[in-house]
């Protein structure tokens, strides 16, 4: 494998390289590189990446925060609903402050 201080851009033969791309393994200049992801990418793979992928990205992470909305409403509806629940069963004693007197063994 040759070093990177000797490649020249795939773009610009007068350039130096100074990173390979990862996706078509060509050297690029600094001009023609760029950053995306925390990836380094050529031009043309980044116009290829960003063609295709994003659109499918946005509508799946717009179906996932609905997804997250409806089962946020859902957690906060069961949980008042427990609440509520809890409350109704709570024997008539606990308002009437009388609760602790009750023998919780026998049932009565
Ligand atoms: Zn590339
Ligand atoms: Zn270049």
């Amino acid at each position: 494998m040759q070093s990177l201080a000797f490649q020249r851009c795939f773009n610009h033969a007068a350039r130096e390289a100074v990173a390979r791309c990862p996706e078509c393994k060509q050297y690029f200049c600094r001009e023609c590189i760029t950053e995306h992801d925390d990836r380094v990418l050529c031009a043309a793979c980044l116009a290829k990446l960003a063609r295709k992928p994003p659109i499918q990205r946005r509508a799946f992470l717009q179906l996932w925060r609905l997804a997250q909305c409806a089962l946020g409403l859902l957690i906060a509806w069961y949980f008042f609903f427990l609440i509520g629940e809890s409350l109704l069963k709570l024997p008539d004693s606990f308002h009437e402050g009388t609760l602790w007197h009750v023998n919780w063994v026998d049932g009565k």
